[in-house]
């Protein structure tokens, strides 16, 4: 049985006897590994790796000297929250209609999709974007207004990296078993179906002769798509959502080419992040404490000042991009990776494996553990595809779950 059949097999142990696994307590005495605390953390380099809000004066001053610019924002498939996210801009909100008209803010505004394709290709100056490719009317409108913008941004973790609806592709048989799952095996609808279509299940089609004529749904994809693989993007601005640090650094960018004419940064940057990772900016004392039992927050009382990683709770900062200010990890909860990779990795959950990986006591110098010990800490991760690409499934080599022939 290899390492990662065993490691299955062990997890699906586990899950069922979630409770069990609970009772356990920290071991609170784990000494530090032979390499102690982080030389290169102090309180000045973690003051100095915060991410500054970029100045974008009291408000901004009125129309721009050009006039007013296009400015389109669209959701795909996602939760709102990017869109709300724009909300913590405050007061500024209000006179970004003195910068640009809104063209389309299906959230806020009435433009609708023939406003929009009747327009002049290249005629709104910026499309911000949120939310996954899940459906043939995310992909039909992200096609249009790529087409009718100059600068297109990917906003948000689900239109940067696929985010929670990319988790979707995990379900081997695609949409077929989601929509199965939704309608026929949720107990709520599971009830509905029984109650109401005895024997005949009805799920939502996508096509419908009314009288008026004929009525159509957006058909769903197999398998989420991010945005970049469905258009070419201009800018990323991760976040789930992104914070309003970050998003004052996208307005700069947008306002200072709106009224000064400023060069905008090169295509593919990534907006309001720092070069660091997110460790470099949490303010916890990393002291590289060997891992030999896995907890969650809520299970021990946590340390305010030492790193999460070092108490047995699993921490993404490490193979996450800084730009948060580490909002989680200030408060005591590990960061789940909303902000996506640093740009020296491609895939955060491997990477976070990587790191978890390396504190496990294997090494010659203080070797107590052995294979077995690893697989039974590691197995008590509940779910972990869901937890270390809880953001990033869409962008991963994974890519998704298949069915093999034979049907395994
Ligand atoms: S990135 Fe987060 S906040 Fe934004 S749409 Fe996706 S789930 Fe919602
Ligand atoms: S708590 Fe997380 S982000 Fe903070 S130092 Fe530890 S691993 Fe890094
Ligand atoms: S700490 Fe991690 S999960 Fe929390 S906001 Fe920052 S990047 Fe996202």
């Amino acid at each position: 049985m290899s390492f990662f059949d065993r490691f299955r097999k062990k997890s699906t142990e586990t899950v069922s006897n979630a409770s069990a696994a609970v009772k356990k307590e920290v071991k609170k005495d784990s000494k530090p590994a032979a390499s102690a605390t982080c030389p290169s953390k102090t309180a000045d380099s973690v003051a100095a790796a915060q991410l500054k809000p970029a100045d974008l004066g009291d408000l901004l001053p009125g129309a721009p000297p050009n006039g007013k610019i296009n400015l389109a924002i669209y959701w795909a498939a996602g939760c709102g929250g990017c869109d709300v996210s724009l909300l913590d801009v405050n007061e500024r909100i209000l006179t970004i209609g003195d910068m640009a008209n809104i063209v389309m803010w299906p959230i806020a505004a009435d433009g609708k999709e023939q406003d929009i394709a009747a327009m002049a290709d290249g005629s709104i100056t910026v499309s911000i974007i949120n939310g996954a490719v899940r459906n043939t009317e995310n992909e039909h409108m992200v096609k249009l207004l790529r087409k009718k913008s100059v600068i297109v941004v990917s906003y948000g973790s689900c239109a940067c990296f696929g985010g929670s609806p990319a988790l979707a592709n995990l379900i081997p048989g695609g949409k077929d078993e989601l929509l199965d799952y939704a309608y026929n095996k949720v107990p709520s609808t599971a009830n509905f179906q029984a109650d109401y279509h005895k024997g005949k299940p009805v799920l939502p089609k996508t096509e419908f002769k009314a009288p008026e004529g004929v009525l159509t749904l957006p058909v769903l994809f197999d398998t989420v798509k991010t945005l970049d693989q469905v258009i070419d993007v201009d800018y990323y601005v991760p976040g789930c959502p992104p914070l309003q640090e970050t998003i004052s650094h996208m307005l700069k960018a947008v306002a200072d080419f709106a009224y000064k004419g400023v060069a905008l940064p090169p295509k593919g940057t990534t907006i309001g992040v720092v070069a660091k990772t997110l460790c470099d900016m949490c303010p916890r004392r990393k002291e590289y404490r060997r891992i030999t039992k896995i907890v969650e927050p809520h299970e021990i009382d946590v340390d305010p000042d030492l790193c999460l990683m070092d108490q047995g709770i699993l921490c993404l900062g490490p193979a996450t991009v800084g730009g948060c200010n580490a909002r989680c990890t200030r408060v005591g909860q590990p960061c789940r990776g909303c902000y996506g990779p640093t740009v020296a990795v491609q895939e955060q959950g491997a990477s976070a494996l990587t790191a978890i990986a390396s504190l496990f006591p294997v090494l010659e110098e203080d070797a107590t553990m052995g294979e077995d010990s690893i697989i039974d800490i590691m197995s008590t991760i509940k779910d972990p595809l869901g937890y270390f690409y809880a953001y990033t499934m869409g962008k991963s080599l994974i890519k998704r779950s298949v069915v093999e022939k034979g049907g395994k």
